[in-house]
């Protein structure tokens, strides 16, 4: 049992560095006056899909290299062209979407929307234009969903996804994990998550408890593109998280001008594999509006799956994976 006073000064040092965030067009131009981007298209992209930055990513060196991580999160003036096949819901997640908010695709599983709050915006994100709940999630949110999944014995994992699942409280997720678990055909619980390496005090030790007490097989998915994202803070939250006996994978997106080289992605591989985490899959860019200046032809891509299969161990090469509307699995 952690100590009330405690708990809540995690919880406050964690919620204190998200708040200190850059939100919107005005704060991002104070902080990076040399964003060259006309500041008419910055308020159009803020309309659409707003700024989110936490500032301690602007504050550090302006290599090369950096500026390729940071163009995940820094608007584009390319955000505002369409081409034919963007879609505002480019992988049937909002066909896919139940009356009770569950959204399921595949059989066995199911993804629960829990949050529309994210540590940072990620420019290239395939939920960018969903439409998420305006409340804010409480108990009562999660009825329709709970039933759901208590009424249907086929489903055995359940996904928490967002937004960012560790946006909610600890409590909240107290109250989830054991309300799922309550449920005799589940078995596992899911968490699709980048709060750890964008804000690592985010593994609070109520978190902790909840995952170690937790008698569901349990799964963390990062969410990490680019090897410099992966620091010692975070390390040490995964070792954290870790011991409480959860699997720990990472999910990246292939993108234009972030991680689209071999070198790179093997260099993430092996950083991964040094903090604890399997690289689990690699995706193809979903073709969202206001995405197509991260997009990669098919031609580049197979030559860089192939250079990463020459350059590592079959356990380290994430698996290729496209997902396309209605269909029953992702394609690997
Ligand atoms: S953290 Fe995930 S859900 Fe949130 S903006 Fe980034 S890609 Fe989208």
């Amino acid at each position: 049992m952690i100590p009330r006073k405690s708990a809540s000064e995690h919880t406050l040092r964690w919620k204190k560095e998200f708040a200190a965030s850059i939100f919107g067009a005005q704060a991002l131009t104070e902080s990076l006056p040399q964003l060259d981007i006309d500041s008419e298209d910055l308020n159009k992209i803020d309309a659409l899909f707003p700024i989110q930055i936490p500032s301690g990513l602007l504050a550090q060196s302006s290599s090369a290299r950096r500026q390729a991580l940071l163009r995940q999160y820094l608007p584009n003036a390319q955000e505002l062209v369409d081409l034919h096949d963007d879609s505002n819901d480019p992988v049937g997640d909002i066909s896919a979407t139940q009356p009770s908010g569950v959204i399921k695709k595949y059989a066995h599983r199911v993804l629960v929307v829990t949050s529309s709050t994210c540590p940072v915006h990620c420019r290239y994100c395939f939920r960018k234009n969903y439409p998420y709940a305006k409340d804010n999630p409480n108990t009562h949110r999660f009825e329709s969903a709970l039933k759901f999944c208590r009424d249907d014995t086929s489903i055995n994992e359940v996904i928490l996804s967002g937004g960012d699942p560790l946006s909610l409280e600890d409590e909240l997720l107290e109250y989830l994990f054991s309300a799922f678990s309550e449920i005799p055909h589940i078995k596992t619980i899911r968490l699709h998550t980048k709060f750890p390496s964008i804000i690592p005090k985010r593994v609070t030790p109520h978190l902790l408890s909840v995952l170690a007490h937790s008698k569901l097989n349990k799964v963390c998915v990062f969410h990490i593109n680019h090897p410099d994202e992966i620091n010692a803070e975070f390390c040490d939250a995964v070792l954290a998280i870790k011991k409480t006996d959860t699997v720990t994978l990472n999910q990246s997106v292939l993108l234009n001008g972030v991680n689209d080289s071999a070198e790179l992605l093997a260099e993430l591989s092996h950083k991964l594999f040094n903090a604890g985490i399997l690289p689990y899959y690699l995706h193809r860019l979903d073709h969202a509006k206001g995405t197509s200046h991260f997009r990669i032809s098919s031609e580049k891509t197979a030559k860089i799956m192939q250079q990463l299969k020459n350059q590592l161990p079959g356990y380290l090469v994430p698996k290729l994976a496209t997902e396309i509307a209605g269909h029953t699995s992702k394609l690997y």
